[in-house]
């Protein structure tokens, strides 16, 4: 997950905004400026598009699942009234998008506050919004060899937040919501974990486990790694391991 708070304050955001607002409502004109923010990655599930491979990222419909797409964060299916506000607008990947998101948009609690153009800022939504929100607020990092022997790199809800904390359930939703995390979990339910999104979270494992390893020697460590590899340094994930946001689990 990358934060994306930086948006608005970018010198090149009032240049797409003018192109916007002269384009009658394309939201395709902050594609550029948001994908120079993640550095060309979806800030969910931090997919490098510039990876896209169009042979073994297409879903059964024969969409490319890597391309970039700007959709809305509130659903324009109940908040009309957003259709063309463009702080409405995240970046995420076509997979994140249409395969997780699609038009949902889960609020806490049920609240009886909802969807209305007076009274919408009050909501409390259920998914992370990169631009608002920081993921280091929300979660830490699970390097997982699960039993059935498959490495994922899973979010889970931050180890100090509360169960019953509001930030905590947000996690949760986000998380379950986008397929990221809970793979282990899955295994005793009805659901596989091969709906999970395994190739993508297991990369994110390999990409990251030996600056993790080195991390929980030491901070220059982790350094000397992290220089052998730099572009990882464009990455959500390594701020949560200079951090020592995770844990590796190895259950076997
Ligand atoms: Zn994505």
């Amino acid at each position: 997950m990358i934060s994306m708070s930086s948006l608005y304050e970018h010198i090149d955001y009032p240049k797409a905004l003018e192109a916007f607002n002269a384009s009658n409502c394309k939201w395709n004109k902050f594609k550029d400026i948001h994908m120079k923010i993640t550095k060309n990655k979806c800030p969910i599930c931090e997919y490098l598009f510039n990876q896209c491979d169009e042979i073994s990222r297409l879903d059964k419909h024969g969409n490319n699942l890597c391309i970039p797409t700007i959709d809305h964060y509130r659903p324009e299916d109940y908040y009309y009234f957003l259709k063309c506000n463009h702080k409405n607008y995240i970046l995420m990947c076509f997979e994140c998008n249409s395969s997780y998101k699609k038009s949902k948009f889960p609020l806490y609690p049920t609240s009886d506050i909802r969807w209305t153009k007076e009274n919408f800022i009050e909501e409390k939504p259920l998914i992370i919004n990169p631009i608002l929100d920081n993921p280091l607020k929300f979660f830490d990092l699970v390097f997982r060899l699960s039993s059935r022997n498959k490495k994922v790199l899973e979010l889970k809800p931050k180890v100090s937040l509360l169960e019953t904390d509001y930030l905590y359930l947000k996690a949760v939703e986000t998380i379950k919501l986008f397929g990221l995390g809970g793979c282990e979990e899955s295994r005793h339910e009805t659901e596989s974990i091969d709906n999970y999104r395994v190739e993508l979270l297991g990369n994110h494992f390999d990409r990251f486990y030996a600056l993790a390893k080195a991390r929980q020697i030491g901070m220059d460590e982790f350094l000397v790694v992290l220089r052998e590899n730099p572009e990882n340094r464009e990455y959500g994930f390594i701020k949560f391991i200079a951090r020592e946001q995770f844990e590796i689990i190895t259950n076997r």
